[in-house]
């Protein structure tokens, strides 16, 4: 997908490596969780930037985030952490850093749900 998709400014879907196709709220809510973009383009077919990564949150910061969190973030949400995705705040694509305070907890529904409006 382009990075224009990815970062919204165009909508767009995106195609996964196994040919399945995913709107582009999904592949940035994938980048969210896994924080791997594995190839972003520019134009036809070329690679901008491929396998950039960024860290996953650390099993301790998932913990520490989890102690803090103790559920999913969205109110009335009762989510436990186990099955909750570490959300970034400042998406990666502005820069956000994979750290205790910019992560918090969103469960599948709420983590889709956000991505679907941002
Ligand atoms: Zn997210
Ligand atoms: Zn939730």
């Amino acid at each position: 997908m382009t990075l224009e998709a990815l970062e919204g400014r165009l909508e767009q879907a995106a195609r996964l490596d196994t040919g399945e196709k995913i709107t582009a709220a999904t592949a940035r809510r994938l980048a969210c969780e896994a924080g791997i973009i594995p190839a972003v383009l520019g134009g036809p077919s070329e690679v901008l930037d491929l396998g950039r990564t960024r860290r996953f949150h650390t099993k301790a910061q998932r913990i520490a985030i989890g102690i803090r969190d103790q559920h999913c973030t969205e109110p009335g949400c009762d989510w436990p952490p186990a099955m909750c995705h570490v959300h970034h705040d400042i998406p990666w694509s502005r820069g956000g850093p994979t750290d205790v305070d910019h992560g918090r907890l969103l469960c599948p529904k709420h983590h889709t749900r956000f991505h679907r409006r941002n």
